[in-house]
């Protein structure tokens, strides 16, 4: 028989915009021993999880648990249990994300209308509220952190404009959660999805959400009585209406988070251990130390770069703090410096997708990975990859410039 070798993966420096390097303290919770999904202690675990949820998405809404699956099993999940096929979904487009929430909303059977602004920059919150009052959708989706472009759409305003019409306001949170403020209540959003392996450190593998009671209605509009678990009454409901997917049936999921305890799937244990112990830390450190933290070494980076000598892609106005985009300057093998910094220095960066792939790198400073430790050694490490390269790099700025900002920090405090 073939050997297999033990599983020994290199200890790298993650800086892509997922996924990040994870607290080992999260590492270890996932190797907790496993609990039964109906033991009382595994109840308290669930329960308690859903408690530090509505803290981390800053909603009183009841309903806030995770998807099992990656980031996109939560989009699917909201998409597929919010549309009904002929709906009308109003998607603006400024990233490759927004094009996921199209593509979904299209599997849906929605009707699906959208807006596009160029890679790089985001729309105007007003165009968007005259496209929602001009064409009533049943749902406005959008990306608030759209990773593929370092970009941020600001969003108050929006959800206003969607109760006008009578629209369920879905916002993909995934990138910013835990690294940014996403005012779930206040921007009156009706369902948030967030990510794991983004800014909150966790490994891929779920997507915590959150819904309101305008979510719900619809939910209980659409709900399917499982067949023999309870009484048939409203099995009647009309063709069309039933949600299709059972494993993204969030009236089913409710059910099984709720006190009913409705079995479902069996919950990812470990990943639920996981996700709880990423959460705690970060209440234990403070949502607005958090987000302080993620605009400082965003900001280090930044001030790194430049001094090196490289432009910085897309509108500064409306960077994501934790996503920094880089021109890949001419006559430089983008792939080759990636390679360089990946086998020499252990050290990992983005690249792109689409119309930006080959033209700009992307660093993220997210979660675990968002240290000074980390943005200083991947500036240096860039500047030696980039003089390999033949660029001509101001050479010994870069790490400088970014003490002085993390120098300027200290001093202002
Ligand atoms: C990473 C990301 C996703 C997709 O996440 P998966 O875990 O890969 O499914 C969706 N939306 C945004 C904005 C992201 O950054």
């Amino acid at each position: 028989m073939k050997h297999y070798r033990d599983l020994a993966p290199s200890i790298r420096t993650i800086m892509t915009p997922g996924p990040v390097e994870v607290d080992p303290r999260v590492l270890r919770a996932m190797s907790l021993p496993i609990l039964g999904q109906f033991d009382p202690e595994f109840t308290d675990i669930m329960n308690e999880m859903m408690e530090m949820l509505r803290l981390l998405f800053q909603t009183n809404n009841q309903w806030a648990f995770p998807i099992d699956g990656s980031s996109r099993s939560g989009i699917e999940a909201v998409l597929t249990s919010l549309i009904e096929p002929g709906d009308r979904v109003l998607i603006p487009i400024y990233g490759r994300f927004g094009n996921l929430l199209a593509e979904i909303s299209e599997r849906c059977g929605a009707e699906v209308l959208t807006m596009e602004q160029e890679w790089g920059s985001v729309f105007e919150t007003d165009d968007i509220i005259a496209k929602i009052r001009e064409t009533s959708p049943k749902l406005v989706a959008i990306v608030h952190g759209e990773t593929s472009t370092g970009r941020m759409q600001p969003l108050a305003g929006i959800g206003a404009a969607c109760r006008e019409v009578e629209a369920l306001f879905v916002v993909d949170a995934v990138a910013t959660i835990g690294g940014t403020q996403v005012l779930t209540d206040e921007w009156m959003i009706d369902a948030v999805i967030g990510g794991t392996q983004k800014c909150l450190s966790v490994p891929s593998g779920m997507a915590p959400i959150t819904y309101n009671s305008r979510a719900e209605a619809k939910l209980k509009r659409r709900k399917r009585v499982e067949r023999g678990l309870r009484d048939a009454s409203n099995e009647a409901i009309p063709e069309g209406v039933i949600i299709r997917s059972n494993y993204f049936d969030l009236s089913q999921l409710q059910d099984y988070w709720s006190p009913l305890r409705l079995n479902h799937h069996t919950e990812a244990t470990s990943m639920l251990y996981a996700l709880r112990e990423g959460v705690r830390l970060v209440l234990q450190e403070g949502l607005d130390q958090r987000f302080a933290r993620h605009q400082l070494h965003g900001e280090a980076l930044v001030a790194g770069l430049e001094a090196m000598g490289l432009t910085l892609f897309g509108d500064p106005a409306c960077k994501l703090p934790m996503v920094t985009c880089i021109h890949i300057p001419d006559g430089v093998d983008g792939e080759a410096v990636r390679s360089m910094l990946l086998l020499d220095f252990g050290i990992e960066i983005a690249s792109s997708f689409g119309p930006l792939k080959g033209k700009i790198w992307r660093i993220g400073t997210m979660g675990f990975s968002g240290s000074k430790r980390n943005v200083l050694l991947t500036l240096g490490a860039l500047e030696a990859c980039m003089l390999r390269q033949g660029f001509k790099a101001a050479v010994g700025k870069a790490v400088q410039a970014a003490m002085d900002t993390y120098n300027r920090r200290n001093d202002n405090e």
